[in-house]
């Protein structure tokens, strides 16, 4: 396979599935040689980045550009939001920019979203040359110490790294060592010194000194990588944790080949496993059902903002989605409520549901209740009704 402008960046060895990477919760995909070869070699369309990566791309974006014209990254967030990310992110975009721009650190920026490359491989004539290459956040001196440059990476994860993730930072390594190859450009005097700032905007910055043998070892590495792209005439589908949120696991043969088609797998496991088997599962499942919730909130987010702006939604099953004003049961007046219901009161009225059936043993006052519970305004609510076109018998649609 290619390696695209013969530049390998850390997303394309994270997309081939290289190891080593930032094993956090928060990831987007381990990769692996079939997602590379989809991406890159056939510009796959769903193959896109996932909602978090465009999440931080926006916040890269926004602090790039606030520089550039000399304001806060939160005044200009708006004008660069794209709707599609929704509400609930642009606030959480918000609170990690406003993070950001109450820190301070003591070093003096050089260059911000600069790409940098280095030589890394002459894989002779069938190949041109490899540069490996990076996009850094920002680069930066020490005011008061010649020999150190900061290379730096905006990080929005929600969940920090493993003591081993940093020591496998793949996008940090490479950042250091494409510095370093341009540090005396910057004035920086031997012997020099690289550090790598993990910028987490939702929790602390964590620097670590990415030493020369470190970069040395980083460099071969990436090399190693390089060559095993280029002599992968196949991009054959490699299993690994990372395939249930795989942007290609529709189409892909190993994963549809897994018992259940993978996202059945747990199901069936907790069907037919032993006991200790399932209690084993227990964190998984409990994972599988908060990605499954978040999914779904972000989902339902999408299709309100796309209804908001667009009207109704069709997404072509016959159906389309719509927005309708939402109500919620409130009791208006709760002391006269317990002086109704005495202290079965204390009982029933932290639930409504309960009210209903505390009614229905107490006939009698169902009509005093009631006057006591309204209606009040709660927001939209999305609404999936048979499109008319598809149903006319259909009033309702
Ligand atoms: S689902 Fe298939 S293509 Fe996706 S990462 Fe897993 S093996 Fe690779």
């Amino acid at each position: 396979m290619n390696i695209p402008y013969a530049k390998l960046h850390p997303s394309k060895m994270r997309a081939y599935g290289a190891g080593g990477f930032e094993l956090t919760p928060g990831m987007e995909e381990p990769g692996c040689p079939r997602l590379y070869r989809l991406r890159y070699e056939e510009s796959e369309k769903s193959v896109e980045m996932g909602a978090n990566l465009q999440y931080g791309g926006v916040i890269h974006r926004a602090i790039d550009q606030a520089d550039s014209v000399g304001v806060l990254p939160t005044e200009i967030l708006e004008e660069i939001w794209p709707t599609y990310l929704g509400p609930e992110r642009y606030e959480e975009a918000l609170r990690d920019l406003a993070t950001f721009e109450r820190r301070h650190d003591p070093y003096v920026t050089l260059a911000r979203e600069v790409e940098l490359t280095a030589p890394l491989l002459d894989a002779g004539d069938d190949h041109p040359a490899i540069q490996l290459a990076g996009i850094l956040d920002r680069v930066a001196i020490h005011p008061r110490d010649p020999h150190i440059l900061i290379v730096e990476d905006y990080k929005t994860n929600r969940f920090p790294p493993s003591r081993t993730d940093l020591d496998q930072w793949v996008q940090g390594k490479t950042y250091g060592a494409v510095a370093r190859h341009h540090a005396a450009k910057w004035g920086i005097e031997e012997p020099v010194r690289i550090i790598g700032r993990y910028h987490a905007l939702k929790w602390q910055p964590l620097e670590v000194d990415l030493t020369d043998d470190d970069l040395d070892v980083f460099v071969a590495w990436a090399r190693s990588v390089a060559m095993a792209i280029l002599n992968d005439d196949e991009g054959a589908p490699r299993l690994n944790p990372g395939c249930g949120w795989c942007p290609v696991k529709s189409t892909c043969p190993a994963f549809r080949n897994l018992p259940g088609r993978g996202s059945e797998t747990l199901l069936d496991r907790i069907d037919r496993a032993p006991l200790d088997e399932r209690a084993r599962l227990l964190p998984h499942i409990k994972d599988a059902i908060r990605a499954l919730e978040a999914g779904k909130e972000s989902t339902e987010e999408a299709i309100k903002e796309k209804v908001r702006h667009s009207g109704p939604f069709d997404p072509g099953d016959g159906f389309e989605f719509t927005l309708q004003s939402a109500t919620r049961r409130v009791v208006t007046d709760p002391e006269l409520l317990h002086g109704i219901m005495g202290d079965d009161y204390y009982v029933a009225k932290p639930r409504l549901g309960d009210l209903d059936e505390w009614k229905k043993k107490h006939p009698d006052q169902a009509a005093a209740i009631d006057f006591l519970i309204e209606a009040e305004p709660a927001g939209t609510r999305l609404k999936r009704t048979v499109k008319k076109s598809v149903n006319p018998l259909d009033g309702e649609a």
